[in-house]
């Protein structure tokens, strides 16, 4: 019997294997890194001993009952709620904009319904369907809080104008009229005890798969029942129409002593700060964060991603979306890989989607035999 091969050791591999193995298909699991789960690796940095997350802060939230599940499966997850501020010209806001935020902003003392009226009146109530960023942005928020909160962080996040970008990226961001600072609106959230690297090792450890880490798939002469692929779409066609684009992160380390931000997460939305956020990973963990005298942090730049450089984010613009569907169209002569996952398929998922798509395509594999 040929085996299957998931090519990547990601979320979407290792829950595509994990399910196929448990119904007795044989699982090849392929990562060219030297390392399991993808860009969601954790691993406690030797000089401080906290837990890193390797390719930039990665929070669980989700509202499907089935993925909640599903992940507590394979460890524990800790109560963590995600709290973000802003330091804008010079003051500290709270993130997302809420009630805390506008009156903070506004130098007022509104309650919610005054506000709710205040932020109307100034927001660009005549954009009635809101396509850009941009336009999401005036319509719900209004010019001034545009500007100080979203224009230049996006600006640095993306390296265009925020009136070329979907209003889709602004929708994962909720606009509050009263003091929950919660940055998600999902029921459950929560960050493993162990890292995300220790649930995507559960995951992985079963009879019938076997992991093959420094292994890219071009390197591979095996053949296979199939493939589940979930590198970047482009790269599997050798980029023979071009490439599709992505940001890329740099990230610098700040090492310090004690606490240096006193939060996770603090966003620098302005233009003159060269980079978007500062986080600190001790707060990540607060069960455990007292126990570290030492601190590390890290300031994300983004900028495009060049040939060599690790895609983080697609950037989906109309470019963007045509030559996806010519690589679509010539996915669909590949009648034995299934293109999976953030890079396979060219979207921004997070974490809980990827997983339930996985389910899905696990199911859909195992009905088709
Ligand atoms: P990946 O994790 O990218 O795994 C793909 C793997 O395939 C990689 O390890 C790669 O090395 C390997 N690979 C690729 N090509 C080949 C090849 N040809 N041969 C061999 N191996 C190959 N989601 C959340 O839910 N919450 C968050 O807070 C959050 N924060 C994020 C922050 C950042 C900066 C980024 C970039 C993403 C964030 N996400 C977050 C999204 C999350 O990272 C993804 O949902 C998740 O990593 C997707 O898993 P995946 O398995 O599809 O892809
Ligand atoms: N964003 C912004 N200002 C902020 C935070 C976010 O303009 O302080 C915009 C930015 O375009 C970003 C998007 O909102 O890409 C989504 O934010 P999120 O925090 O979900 O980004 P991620 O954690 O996925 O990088």
């Amino acid at each position: 019997m040929l085996r299957v091969c998931a090519v990547g050791a990601g979320f979407s591999g290792a829950v595509i294997a994990r399910e196929l193995a448990e119904k007795g298909q044989k699982v090849l699991v392929i990562d060219e890194r030297a390392h399991i789960a993808g860009n969601c690796h954790t691993e406690r940095d030797a000089a401080t001993g906290v837990m890193i997350h390797r390719y930039g802060p990665h929070i669980f939230h989700t509202a499907d009952d089935r993925v909640w599940d599903y992940i507590r499966r394979f460890g524990e997850m800790m109560p963590y709620v995600n709290r973000v501020k802003a330091t804008v010209k010079g003051k500290v806001y709270s993130l997302p904009v809420n009630l805390h935020t506008i009156n903070q902003f506004f130098g007022t003392t509104m309650g919610p319904a005054e506000a709710r009226a205040f932020v109307e009146s100034r927001a660009r109530m005549d954009i009635e369907d809101p396509q850009s960023f941009e336009e999401q942005a005036l319509r719900f928020v209004g010019e001034e809080l545009y500007h100080a909160f979203f224009r230049g962080y996006t600006r640095k996040q993306w390296g265009v104008e925020p009136s070329q970008l979907p209003a889709s990226i602004l929708k994962r961001l909720p606009l509050r009229f009263n003091y929950d600072d919660n940055y998600f609106n999902h029921p459950y959230q929560g960050m493993p005890k162990d890292g995300y690297s220790a649930i995507v090792k559960g995951i992985l450890d079963h009879e019938n798969i076997e992991v093959r880490l420094n292994c890219s798939y071009e390197s591979l002469s095996e053949e296979f029942a199939h493939v589940f692929y979930s590198g970047p779409l482009d790269r599997y066609f050798r980029y023979d129409l071009g490439r599709l684009g992505y940001r890329t992160l740099d990230f610098e380390e700040v090492r310090g002593t004690g606490d240096m931000l006193g939060t996770a997460v603090m966003n620098y939305p302005d233009e003159d700060v060269p980079f978007t956020r500062i986080s600190e990973h001790k707060h990540f963990a607060p069960w455990e964060a007292d126990k570290f005298e030492n601190t590390v942090a890290f300031r994300e730049y983004s900028r495009a991603c060049g040939e060599g450089d690790t895609p983080y984010y697609p950037i989906r613009l109309l470019d963007d979306k045509k030559l996806l569907d010519q690589y679509e169209e010539r996915t669909r002569a590949e009648t034995s890989v299934t293109f999976v996952g953030r890079l396979g398929t060219y979207q921004y998922l997070d974490m809980d989607v990827t997983i339930g798509r996985a389910l899905d395509v696990a199911e859909a594999y195992l009905e088709r035999l």
